[in-house]
C-alpha cells in the first residue's frame, strides 16, 4: 500500500487537480493507494469564518460553492458533471446550515469531486469516510478501523480519504487541527502498513529554510525523523509536527514531494543514522532556531552566530542550545535579515565549497589566471578542499556564461563565440543568475566598472579586483561597497591593486585592526620607475623598453606623472583607515608639465631632446606621514627622492617593489619587498584572495 497525501495548493483548481490524477495514476499503477487530500487552498480558512458567523459569510459561501463548481465543470462532462454539482450542492445545503465543525466539509468537498473523478476514468475506487474511520486520540481503534475499511475491499485501487477530519469517539465530527492532513496521512500509512507515505505539497520537500522568506534555501535530500520533527514543530511549514510519530512508530519512510515538479526527489524523512551536522533554519514567534544533530561545539556557535548579527548590525537578546536545537532571540522585523546572515554561515558557505569564478578582463592576468586555475586546480583541491569553476568570462567585446563551468582551456573558444556586450551587461547576468558561492573577479583597467560593485555584493557575490582603478574611486564610493560587501557577508578583496602578490594590504589592515598606530607608509610601488632608476641607464631608452614588455601603463605618462602610485597611496592609506581622496596627495611629477600635454610619440621626441639624468640612489616614494596638523592627520606625498644605503628601498631592484610602515608596534620598519608586477604573479595574488 500506498499513501499519497496532497495540500490545498495542490488542488486549488481543475488543472492542479489534473496533475494530482496523473501522479496518482502513475503510483496505482505499482501498487494500491490510499489518497489523502485536503480542502481546495482557502477553503478551510472561509469554512471557520462561516461557521463563525462573521459578517458577509453569506457571500464567502457563495464565492466558496462558485469555486467548487468552477473545478467541476472544468473535470466533468455530460450526466457525470450533473451528478458531480448535485452532489456539492447537497454539501452547500448542510454547509449553509452552520452546523458544528463547518470547517469539516472542505475535505469532504474535495475528496468527493476527486474520488468521482477517479471512478470516471475507470479506476476502481472507494471513498473513506474518515470521520467514522479515524479517532481522535485513540490510536488503537483508528489503526483497526483503517485495516478493516481496507481488507474488506481487495479490488480496490485507490482509496480517496478527507484528511483533516475525524470522530470523537461519540459520534461527533471533529478535527486533527490545522494543517492536520498531513497527519491523517500519517495515520492511514501506519494503520494500513504501507510500504511509503508520501506528502505532496508545493515546495521542493523540506528546505534549508523557508524559500518564501530566503531564495538561497535549498532541499534537504535526508533527514531523520526527530530532525523533521524539530523543523515542523519549530515553525517548518511544510509538515504538520504530529505526522512524524505514526510514521516514526510503524518504521514508515515518509517522502515530501513537490505536485509541480513531481520528478524533484524532494526529502527522505527515516531513521538517517549517522545524521550529523546542520539540519536547517526557522522561525516561529520571536525566535529563530538553528537545528542540528550530533553534538556542537557551543563556545565556536556561539560566536559565528555573533559574528553574523553583529555584522547585519541585528540585535539578539540571547542564545541558547537544547536537545540539538540553538535557539536564538531576534525582534520580528529583523528576522529575514538574521536568517539570511545564519543561512549563508550554516548552509552556504560552509557546505558548499564549490567557488563559482567570474573573470571580468581577458588580458594578460586574466589569462593567466584561466592557465593557473586549470594548472593548480588539484592542489588547491587537495590543501584548501575548495573547488575552483570558471563559470563565465568577459572581454572588452564580448562575454560567456556556463552555469556548468568552463574548462580552462574552453574559455578562448567560448568567449568568440560568446554575446557581444560591454563588461556592464556582463554582471547584470550574473547578479540575475543569484549565483552562489560565486567571485567575481576584476581584470580589468576599466574606470567604470566598480558602478556594478555595489550590485555584485547585494546579489550576494564576492569580489576581488586586480583592478586599482575601482578602489581608488571617491571616497563615498568607497565606503559604499564595504558597506555592500559587510552587509552581504560577502568579501571585497583586492590585494593585488598594490604590490602585485606582496602583503601590503593585509599588512596594513593587521596594525590597523589591531589598533596599532601607523607612523608613516613609504610605498615604492611604481615599477616602471623603479625599473628606469635601478637601471642606471638612459631614462628614454629604458622606458621605451618598459613599455614594450609591458610594464607601464598604456601611456607612460600616467606612471611618470605620478597617477598610478597616487591610485596605490590612496587604496594603502584607506586600508590604514585614512580617508584619502585624490586632492589631498601632493605630487611631484617625474618630468615637468611640458612632457604631459601632446601624443605618446610627442613626448618621446621631447625626451631626445632633454638631458634627464636619474641615479641608482634615486627612488619614486609615495609616502604617508603622520601629521596632526593636517585634516587628515596625515600627509600624502609623491616625489622622487634620493637616498642613500641605509634606507631600505636603495636595495632594491628592477621592478621590484617595497614597503616601509614605521608604527608604534614596529619601531624599527616593518619592509616588504618583493616582485611587484608580472600577469602570473598577479595571477596568483588573485588566486590567493579568491581562496582566502
Ligand atoms: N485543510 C486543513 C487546514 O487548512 C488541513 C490541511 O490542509 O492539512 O488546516
Ligand atoms: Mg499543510
Amino acid at each position: 500500500m500506498q499513501v499519497l497525501k496532497f495540500g490545498g495548493t495542490s488542488i486549488a483548481t481543475a488543472t492542479n487537480i489534473s496533475r494530482v490524477l496523473d501522479i496518482v495514476g502513475n503510483a496505482a499503477r505499482k501498487d494500491r493507494v490510499i489518497l489523502v487530500c485536503s480542502a481546495i487552498s482557502g477553503c478551510t480558512d472561509s469554512l471557520i469564518r462561516i461557521g463563525e458567523g462573521v459578517i458577509h459569510y453569506q457571500d464567502r459561501i457563495t464565492e466558496l460553492e462558485e469555486r467548487h463548481q468552477q473545478i467541476i465543470t472544468r473535470l466533468f462532462t455530460g450526466v457525470q458533471r450533473d451528478e458531480a454539482l448535485e452532489e456539492c450542492r447537497g454539501i452547500f445545503d448542510q454547509i449553509k446550515q452552520r452546523p458544528p465543525v463547518t470547517e469539516a466539509f472542505g475535505e469532504i468537498l474535495s475528496t468527493r469531486i476527486i474520488a468521482r473523478k477517479l471512478a470516471c476514468d475507470g479506476i476502481e475506487v472507494q471513498w473513506l469516510d474518515s470521520r467514522k474511520i479515524i479517532i481522535k486520540d485513540n490510536l488503537e481503534a483508528t489503526y483497526a478501523n483503517i485495516a478493516s475499511a481496507i481488507d474488506n475491499r481487495r479490488a480496490v485501487r485507490v482509496f480517496v480519504a478527507p484528511g483533516f477530519i475525524a470522530g470523537d469517539g461519540n459520534g461527533r465530527v471533529t478535527t486533527l487541527g490545522r494543517g492536520g492532513s498531513d497527519y491523517s496521512a500519517a495515520l492511514f500509512a501506519a494503520g494500513s502498513g504501507a510500504e511509503t507515505l508520501q506528502i505532496w505539497t508545493d515546495v521542493p520537500g523540506i528546505m534549508t529554510t523557508n524559500p518564501k522568506d530566503l531564495p538561497q534555501a535549498y532541499t534537504i535530500p535526508r533527514i531523520s525523523y526527530e530532525s523533521a520533527w524539530r523543523m515542523a514543530e519549530h515553525g517548518a511549514k511544510v509538515l504538520y509536527p504530529p505526522t512524524v510519530e505514526p510514521a516514526q512508530k510503524a518504521g514508515i519512510k515518509i517522502n515530501i514531494l513537490n505536485t509541480f515538479d513531481p520528478d524533484n526527489a524532494g526529502t527522505v524523512v527515516d531513521d538517517f543514522p549517522g545524521e550529523k551536522g546542520w539540519i536547517g533554519l526557522s522561525r516561529k514567534d520571536d525566535c529563530i532556531y538553528l537545528i542540528t544533530a550530533g553534538n556542537v561545539d557551543k563556545d565556536s556557535v556561539r560566536s559565528r552566530i555573533n559574528g553574523v548579527l553583529d555584522r547585519s548590525c541585528i540585535f539578539w537578546d540571547d542564545i541558547q542550545f537544547q536537545d540539538g536545537i540553538v535557539s536564538i532571540k531576534v525582534q520580528a522585523d529583523h528576522q529575514r535579515e538574521a536568517l539570511k546572515g545564519l543561512h549563508k554561515e550554516f548552509f552556504e558557505l560552509e557546505p558548499n565549497r564549490t567557488r563559482r569564478i567570474f573573470i571580468a578582463g581577458y588580458g594578460a592576468v586574466g589569462k593567466s589566471l584561466v592557465k593557473m586555475i586549470g594548472d593548480t586546480s588539484r592542489i588547491v583541491q587537495h590543501n584548501s578542499g575548495k573547488t575552483l569553476r570558471i563559470v563565465g568570462v568577459s572581454d572588452s567585446k564580448r562575454y560567456v556564461i556556463s552555469p556548468g563551468g568552463l574548462m580552462p582551456w574552453e574559455v578562448d573558444d567560448a568567449l568568440a563565440s560568446g554575446s557581444d556586450a560591454s563588461g556592464e551587461a556582463f554582471c547584470r547576468a550574473i547578479t540575475g543568475m543569484e549565483p552562489r558561492q560565486a567571485v567575481f573577479v576584476d581584470c580589468t583597467d576599466s574606470e567604470t566598472i566598480y558602478r556594478q560593485y555595489e550590485a555584485l555584493l547585494e546579489a550576494g557575490i564576492s569580489i576581488v579586483s586586480s583592478n586599482r582603478r575601482s578602489l581608488a574611486v571617491p571616497y563615498e564610493d568607497y565606503a559604499r561597497m564595504k558597506t555592500a560587501a559587510l552587509h552581504s557577508g560577502c568579501f571585497l578583496r583586492y590585494e593585488t591593486t598594490v604590490g602585485a602578490a606582496l602583503p601590503f594590504l593585509e599588512s596594513i589592515a593587521m596594525s590597523a585592526n589591531s589598533s596599532d598606530e601607523i607612523l608613516s607608509i613609504e610605498a615604492v610601488v611604481s615599477c616602471t620607475l623603479n625599473y628606469i632608476f635601478s637601471s642606471g641607464e638612459s631614462f628614454k631608452d629604458t622606458l621605451k623598453k618598459a613599455q614594450s614588455v609591458g610594464l607601464t601603463e598604456k601611456d607612460p605618462r600616467t606612471d611618470l606623472g605620478g597617477r598610478d602610485a597616487m591610485r596605490k597611496l590612496i587604496i594603502l592609506a584607506r586600508e590604514a583607515g585614512v580617508h584619502l581622496e585624490e586632492k589631498d596627495v601632493k605630487i611631484q611629477p617625474v618630468l615637468d608639465e611640458s612632457f604631459f600635454t601632446g601624443s605618446v610619440e610627442d613626448f618621446y621626441a621631447k625626451l631626445d631632446k632633454a638631458d634627464l639624468h636619474f641615479g641608482r640612489n634615486q627612488r619614486f616614494v609615495a609616502s604617508l606621514v603622520k601629521d596632526p596638523s593636517s585634516p587628515l592627520g596625515y600627509r600624502a606625498t609623491i616625489s622622487v627622492q634620493t637616498m642613500d644605503e641605509s634606507h631600505p628601498a636603495y636595495w632594491l631592484h628592477g621592478t621590484d617593489n617595497a614597503i616601509i610602515v614605521r608604527s608604534a608596534f614596529h619601531p624599527s620598519p616593518l619592509v616588504i619587498q618583493g616582485a611587484g608586477e608580472g600577469a602570473k604573479v598577479a595571477a596568483s595574488s588573485i588566486l590567493n584572495d579568491i581562496l582566502k
